[in-house]
């Protein structure tokens, strides 16, 4: 029954069962979210180009090959967000929302990379992420990352890490990038060509390269802990003196810069051996400068941005996940007759009991409808036949205890049914 059309390269259908647990993973985040005061916005899927410009930075992997970037019918230069820290901060700026002061916020969405399709690697793929805005100091990046950990902790996913990092800030970076120059310039001739050409731009994503030829040199390059300020290293010593008051286990790794040019201070990412090439399935940090460069007052912030799809990957491979509870009621007519009796009981049960109520309206036989109730994850089959119409009742069987029970046909008998659930 394949159509003559494909679903874009890049992109997925979400389709059941596998659905039930996206619903389940987001419903477990927004009350994670509100149990750490976080409350949602929600933002376009498309935003002028010129924002992802400014706000993601040119010399990163997004703006420079991955951005969904047309030109629409009224000759607007527009992009399909490609991350959602960007179009947050325009909107809370649009919004006003900083004039009452600190600002905590989570979305959950679709972003859009052009990228080579792969697992774990999508060009349509799903994001939850919080942004905490007007804290500069340790608790907010404490706060943002336990809400992470949180999550990661309550699916169980034994082999996540996280991996920490500080990369300083105004005042110290130049002295860092000076100290990279120093080290890479000599030798630039042997680089990747997409070193070659980020070295004058930022030397710092020199060190995130994934290309082989340039392993050795960025392997040997100094460390940026060395040239930390004083500001810097205080405020890196107490994310960590957090951490290790809350129990939380992490691993600093030096080399670690993170993607996105808005960071400063504090990066994190959340990694698991499982997703293979893919390794990070969260990546965050502190990013001080964005609001003001985007036209706002200076204002300190701290986010992260989680995907979904690798997240899911992380679960299934590690838990997989367990059958739902069954519940509800597979109503099972057999002829004309008695299913126009049931249709109103299962209309019934569904408004005034709550009850979640299935009903197959074809002439199938008792078995096949028996498939549709498992499929379906019912609880009880109320069965009503030829036999059972002429003696006036109603087949209850519980699907799990394998027990069965006449209730009469007569009066309100969607009371008489959750009457028999206990
Ligand atoms: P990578 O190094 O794998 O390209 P990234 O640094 O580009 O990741 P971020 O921009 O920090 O990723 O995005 C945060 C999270 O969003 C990632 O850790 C990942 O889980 C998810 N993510 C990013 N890009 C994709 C994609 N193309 N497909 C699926 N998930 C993605
Ligand atoms: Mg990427």
């Amino acid at each position: 029954m394949a159509s003559n059309f494909a679903a874009p390269r890049g992109t997925q259908d979400i389709l059941p069962p596998a659905s039930a647990q996206w619903s389940a993973l987001e419903a477990r985040i927004r009350a994670l979210a509100e149990q750490f005061g976080y409350a949602e916005i929600r933002t376009p899927i498309f935003e002028s180009t010129a924002l992802f410009a400014r706000g993601v930075g040119e010399a990163t992997d997004i703006v420079e090959k991955e951005m969904y970037t047309f030109v629409d019918r009224g000759g607007r230069e527009i992009t399909l967000r490609p991350e959602f820290t960007a179009p947050v901060v325009r909107a809370v700026l649009e919004g006003n929302l900083l004039a009452a002061g600190p600002l905590r916020l989570f979305y959950l969405g679709p972003i859009f990379r052009y990228e080579r399709p792969q697992k774990g690697r999508y060009r349509q793929a799903h994001q939850f992420g919080v942004e905490c805005f007007g804290f500069e100091g340790p608790e907010a990046d404490l706060e943002v990352i336990a809400l992470a950990w949180s999550l990661v902790r309550a699916y169980g996913i034994d082999d996540a890490r996280i991996v920490l990092n500080s990369i300083g800030d105004a005042a110290c970076r130049p002295r860092y990038r000076a100290a990279l120059l120093e080290h890479f310039r000599p030798h630039a001739a042997t680089l990747s060509e997409e070193s070659q050409r980020r070295l004058e731009r930022n030397p710092l994503r020199v060190l995130d390269s994934k290309d082989p030829r340039d392993a050795a040199l960025v392997a040997s390059a100094p460390a940026l802990e060395s040239t930390l300020c004083d500001g810097c290293r205080a405020h890196f010593d107490a994310v960590r003196g957090y951490l290790d008051l809350l129990g939380i286990p992490y691993v600093v790794d030096p080399s670690m810069v993170r993607g996105l040019d808005y960071y400063e201070r504090t990066v994190f990412e959340i990694t698991s051996g499982i997703l293979g090439a893919q390794s990070s399935v969260c990546g965050g940090g502190r990013y001080d400068g964005l609001v003001a460069s985007l036209g706002g007052p200076p204002t300190p912030a701290v986010g992260f941005a989680l995907g979904i799809e690798r997240f899911l990957l992380m679960v299934a491979a590690c838990a997989p996940p367990a059958p739902p509870a069954r519940s509800g009621y597979q109503a099972i007519a057999l002829g004309a007759q008695a299913r126009s009796r049931l249709v109103p009981i299962v209309a019934r049960l569904r408004d005034a009991y709550g009850r979640a109520a299935f009903m197959d309206y074809g002439d199938r036989r008792v078995k096949a409808q028996f498939k549709i109730a498992d499929r379906n994850g019912a609880r009880y089959a109320l069965i009503l036949g030829t036999d059972e119409l002429e003696r006036g009742e109603l087949v209850r069987r519980d699907l799990v205890d394998r027990t069965e029970q006449r209730l009469p046909l007569a009066g309100d008998v969607a009371a008489a049914i959750v009457e028999a659930e206990r």
